[in-house]
């Protein structure tokens, strides 16, 4: 409550003074596109969040709220626009905004695909393509519910995991973190804990966890039909009302924990399998939780994308136009302390003022700069 009136305090002194705009400028935002990326689309978000992870949620309500903002204070346009512009240089001599979602999650087409058509925004859809049309859950999704459900049912979390973990011949992917007691207070609960465990390991590693989950704690992937994909035909008529469709890899693998070849499999299979189906070229790629190393980015380029997008400020100098930034969104983003919706807040986090505040803790392997354009905000 605290950080929130703080926060509402913030922007609006900021944002009264026009000081907002100012930081957004100096933070590079001027010449840069605004990329906002969301996740699911939801119809109930406080019913929602109590069984799934909050941050990746807005409800059909506040995303137009949002939308209706942004659309009064920059142009939105498509990134089949915005990338060729960048890529040629020619500058923007007004603010651009492009919308994304990542995931491809149904709840895109069922709320928010309807929205988007009828106010005519641009909008992208970054799909993971092994899951369409299934009804297998994304493994971070499973892992945070078999978390839960485990947490809920062992005496001692943390310990119970950390046993589990041990069993398996895992250690907590926890950097200088040796002594287990030590680090058990870093998955204290189930969302940390699937934090810890989803950035940390490797997907065959992580598959493993899930199997000893499920071997305690079943749940049955089909029940949960809101958190499944998209269908192939969903995508297709989305591509045909005029998303951009890109790829969000194979199986939302996250890069940087993968080996070479796993990640061109990850993001040329993808981008195969994308083109295939919907009989066009696939430029857009968008990197999975936002996390990429130098070596990612340079499979990403072989893999032969022109564009693919971020989630923090840091561009690898070698690609700048495979590390556009994004500023991802939820929710909650634009509330002020009295749970409403916000202009100045949403213009602070339009014009990156978060970002100050929004550390990345990302090991991209580069001298990075951080004051080259938007981006921040939750991972996803
Ligand atoms: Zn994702
Ligand atoms: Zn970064």
């Amino acid at each position: 409550m605290l950080r929130r009136l703080a926060k509402t305090g913030l922007a609006c002194a900021l944002h009264w003074t026009g000081a907002d705009k100012l930081i957004g400028a100096l933070n590079g935002s001027r010449h840069m596109p605004l990329v906002l990326g969301y996740h699911r689309v939801v119809e109930d978000y406080t019913a929602c969040a109590r069984q799934y992870m909050p941050a990746m949620l807005i409800s059909r309500r506040m995303l137009e709220r949002q939308l209706d903002w942004i659309g009064r204070h920059f142009r939105l346009v498509s990134l089949d626009e915005l990338g060729p512009r960048l890529e040629c240089g020619a500058p923007f001599h007004e603010p651009v905004a492009a919308i994304t979602f990542d995931d491809g999650y149904r709840d895109v087409y069922d709320h928010a695909l309807p929205l988007l058509k009828r106010k005519g925004i641009p909008a992208a859809a970054f799909v993971v393509t092994d899951l369409i049309g299934t009804s297998r859950l994304q493994s971070y999704d499973k892992l945070y519910l078999l978390l839960a459900r485990a947490f809920s049912a062992w005496r001692a979390g943390p310990r119970e995991l950390a046993r589990l973990l041990h069993g398996l011949g895992i250690r907590l992917p926890v950097r200088g973190m040796n002594d287990v007691k030590q680090a058990r207070h870093l998955v204290a609960d189930p969302y940390t804990a699937m934090r810890v465990l989803f950035t940390g390991l490797p997907q065959i590693e992580l598959d493993r966890v899930i199997e000893a989950l499920e071997a305690e704690v079943g749940i049955d992937e089909g029940s949960f039909k809101d958190l499944h994909a998209l269908t192939w035909e969903m995508v297709s008529e989305m591509h045909r009302a005029g998303m951009t469709i890109g790829s969000h890899t194979r199986t939302h693998a996250l890069l940087h924990n993968e080996s070479r070849d796993r990640v061109l499999d990850e993001t040329g299979n993808s981008r195969q399998a994308l083109a295939r189906r919907l009989g066009t070229r696939i430029q857009h790629f968008a990197y999975p939780d936002g996390r990429f190393d130098t070596a990612a980015v340079s499979v990403v380029a072989d893999a032969g994308y022109r564009f693919a997008y971020t989630t923090c400020l840091h561009r690898d100098p070698r690609y700048p136009l495979l590390t556009i930034p994004r500023r991802l969104l939820w929710e909650n983003s634009c509330l002020n302390a009295l749970g409403r919706f916000s202009s100045p807040i949403m213009s602070c986090q339009a014009h990156g003022v978060f970002d100050v505040f929004a550390r990345c803790r990302q090991d991209h392997w580069w001298p990075v700069s951080a004051s080259v354009a938007p981006g921040g905000g939750p991972g996803g």
